[in-house]
């Protein structure tokens, strides 16, 4: 699959019909390429999850384009026809939670992904380990989640979401329980993994600490999105000098 991030060309999405229907997207450009981490900030219900849920392919959009890593997905219609795969293999997700299994291993849950796109134990273990190297927590391969810290856990979870190398990953507000250093250093590492796997990377926030840090921001308003450029990625120093 060639790597071409994301792009969105005229999203709608119409929930319900008739006299009920609510215009959450009328029309949303994006264009997110591999190596890059974009903003996407708007207030309650300007239409934030709503996007997130079409670009996870996790609801159907109403009409528009989007394509990721270079392969349509949906052009009026889906253009795939599985989508369970498609999020499987070509969309990552981090949360604010780490969400991770509680009874598996730390190695075990990164390492569940490759199963499940049906690689075997021993190459998912593989993989698994090699991230958790690239995230400097493979020390803690063999711990519980329950013995982690809330920084390892996150660390963990964004392994998760780049095991399968998917070419673009959605980040739904990582930040929001971490401190500001703490919260840096995930938009430090989110910069270094999309570079790294050349991953389009969309993270939706409110956190003032980190809006500072990306390049360009998405600004989303009743359902349209406003493109900024931004101050572009900062020390944790810069940001606590302003
Ligand atoms: P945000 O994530 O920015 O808070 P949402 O995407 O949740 O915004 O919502 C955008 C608009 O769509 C809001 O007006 C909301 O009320 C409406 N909306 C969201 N989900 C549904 C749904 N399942 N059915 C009907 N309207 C919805």
């Amino acid at each position: 699959m060639k790597r071409n991030g994301i792009v969105v060309e005229d999203l709608k999405k119409i929930y319900g019909s008739g006299e009920t229907a609510v215009n959450a997207l009328k029309g949303v450009e994006m264009a997110v390429m591999p190596g890059e981490v974009v903003g996407l900030v708007g207030p309650s219900g300007s239409g934030k999850s709503t996007l997130l849920k079409c670009l996870g392919a996790v609801i159907e959009p109403s009409a528009g384009s989007m394509s990721v890593g270079g392969q349509t997905i949906y052009d009026g219609r889906w253009m795939v026809r599985d989508l369970r795969a498609l999020r499987r293999d070509s969309i990552g997700f981090v949360f604010q939670a780490p969400y991770l299994i509680p009874f598996l291993d730390v190695v075990d849950n990164v390492a569940l992904l490759p199963m499940l796109a049906g690689e075997s134990n021993a190459v998912s273990r593989k993989r698994a380990h090699e991230m958790l190297e690239a995230l400097d927590v493979a020390h803690r391969a063999k711990a519980m989640p329950s013995n982690l810290s809330g920084g390892e856990q996150q660390r963990v979870a964004i392994a998760r979401a780049l095991v399968n190398r998917p070419p673009v990953v959605l980040a739904d507000e990582p930040t929001a329980p971490l401190d500001s250093r703490r919260a840096l250093g995930v938009i430090t590492l989110l910069n270094d993994m999309a570079r790294h796997y050349e991953t389009a990377i969309i993270v939706v926030t409110h956190d003032e600490k980190i809006i500072p840090t990306f390049r360009r921001i998405y600004h989303i308003r009743d359902g349209r999105t406003y493109e900024e450029q931004g101050e572009g990625i900062m020390t944790y120093e810069q940001t606590a000098e302003k």
